[in-house]
């Protein structure tokens, strides 16, 4: 039996798995297109999957972790150079692709197989332990060149349990989502997830609000978005009554690999009814915290530790808080079966990672609420500003910023200042660009919401945020951030 897909070694049958737009996989047919990838595969260590949003990545993926070889999902938008880097890097023996997908030139020189979704063969014998390699998944960038993290097949399997258990999410859930499959995310959690519990998934292909409408109207019971998904969703809301309607009858609404602005939260539950749920994780720990389904969802938190993971904040001096206060930052880290083995290649960097009692420093801070609810203040690279003698969090500056209506996306990072250490600029996409709102204005409405000493002191007009694939903020690459 597969340690990672028992309902597929078993008794797979005729219940749909996987579709993409007009094509789908019974549990059958994707375990015998999987077999015939995983004879293909079979004895390689790492093999690398193009993976563009389509049927072909997935059954890829499954045949080989049916194999027990670790799979290196690729970026298809990565540029020349990036691709170079994780090749050089990953050192795969082959790429497997969708049949008419085109490969760029950094590819040129690897083996190509192309994936048939059509074709049949027994599952070879899945040779691999919980230790051994899943996947070899690159981080997304968001702060430097992105560090493979080599995430074991126990780590896969202990975090979908943990989500299991906290959304209630059984082989009668049908998830849609329209996520890149080069991420933990889109794959982890919206491919091999749905396939661990025998249940099913349907990708959109491309993120739409109308296909979000029309599978969730027409049987899908959870959606799985990136918040510049929600954001859309939020915005198309008030002309879409469909839309409302079919959210509303959602059974799971979940947010994450970056934090849901409280607006476009507040926006949704206005016209449907319903939270979106939050869950926090990382390529190098999967998922460490969510809402639970049966629980509480607050804007601007990300839930509780999910079973079997072990959460701490820890001070700048070293020590880890013994109290919630939802005041005190501290650096999450985290320990458990859901961690990652090492950055590959990255001794130094794996070492760095860990602290010498085992936990994860994930760079992240965050409060906790006095019953244990965290709340992401922001990262610690780029998010944290110490200004006038205060550290004030990017993130609650840019919630603020956003209930502006002359708002239409915000990010704040810290500038040095020769009075204050660090001084809180605001960079601002306006709703309309002909008419902007002022900088004495935006301070005024922070002052007022939040504190006087958490007021922007610059305010700078761009025409977009840089965004990467996932849509995460990348604050490195704002002109002078
Ligand atoms: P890199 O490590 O290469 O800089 P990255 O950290 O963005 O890129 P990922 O592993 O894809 O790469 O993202 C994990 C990070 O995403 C977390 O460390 C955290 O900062 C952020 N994140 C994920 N979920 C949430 C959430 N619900 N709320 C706030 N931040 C989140
Ligand atoms: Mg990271």
């Amino acid at each position: 039996m597969s340690l990672l897909f028992p309902a597929l070694t078993e008794d797979p049958g005729e219940r749909v798995a996987l579709r993409f737009g007009e094509r789908s996989l019974t549990y059958a047919g994707l375990a015998a297109a999987a077999g015939a990838v995983g004879r293909r595969v079979a004895g390689r260590e790492r093999v690398a999957v193009w993976a563009t949003p389509e049927l072909e990545t997935a059954v890829a993926v499954v045949g080989v972790l049916l194999a027990g070889v670790a799979a290196v999902p690729l970026n298809p938008r990565s540029g020349e150079k990036e691709l170079g880097h994780i090749l050089a890097d990953s050192a795969p023996s082959l790429v497997l692709a969708a049949p008419g997908a085109e490969l760029p030139p950094a590819l040129a020189g690897l083996e190509r197989v192309d994936v048939d979704v059509r074709a049949a063969a027994p599952l070879p014998e899945e040779r691999a332990g919980q230790e051994d390699p899943a996947l070899v998944v690159y981080t997304s960038g968001t702060t430097g060149p992105p560090k493979g993290a080599v995430i074991p097949r126990r780590a896969v399997a202990t975090t979908l349990d943990a989500l299991a258990d906290a959304w209630q999410w059984t082989g009668d859930d049908v998830l849609v989502q329209g996520l890149p499959l080069f991420h933990v995310h889109g794959l982890v959690l919206g491919i091999l997830g749905p396939l661990r519990r025998g249940g099913s998934v349907r990708h959109l292909g491309r993120f739409g609000t109308e296909g979000v409408a029309r599978e969730l109207s027409g049987g899908a019971t959870m959606l799985f978005g990136v918040p510049t998904m929600y954001h859309r969703i939020a915005e198309a809301l008030p002309g879409d009554p469909a839309l409302a309607k079919a959210l509303a009858g959602a059974r799971l609404l979940v947010s994450g690999s970056a934090a849901l602005p409280v607006h476009d939260h507040e926006r949704i539950a206005a016209a449907t009814g319903r939270r979106v749920i939050e869950r926090y994780g990382m390529t190098e720990t999967l998922m460490n915290t969510s809402v639970r389904a049966d629980g509480e969802a607050r804007a601007g938190t990300v839930g509780v530790p999910l079973p079997g993971v072990e959460l701490r904040l820890v001070e700048e001096d070293g020590t880890a808080l013994t109290a919630y206060d939802g005041e005190t930052v501290g650096e999450i880290q985290v320990r458990g079966p859901n961690l990652f083995t090492e950055y590959l290649n990255r001794p130094d960097a794996t070492a760095a990672a860990f602290t010498a009692d085992g936990y994860f420093r994930t760079g992240d801070m965050a409060v906790r609420d006095p019953d244990g609810y965290v709340r992401i203040v922001g990262r610690k690279a780029t998010d944290l500003i110490k200004s006038g003698g205060y550290k004030i969090g990017a993130g609650e500056i840019e919630n603020a910023l956003l209930e502006h209506p002359g708002v239409r996306e915000a990010a704040v990072t810290g500038e040095p200042d020769a009075d204050l250490g660090e001084r809180i600029v605001a960079w601002i996409v306006p709703a309309d660009p002909q008419s902007p709102p002022g900088a004495e204005e935006l301070a005024e409405h922070v002052a007022r919401r939040l504190a006087p000493h958490k007021r922007p002191r610059a305010v700078r007009l761009l025409d977009a945020l840089p965004r990467n694939d996932m849509g995460k903020i990348m604050k490195r690459a704002l002109p002078h951030g």
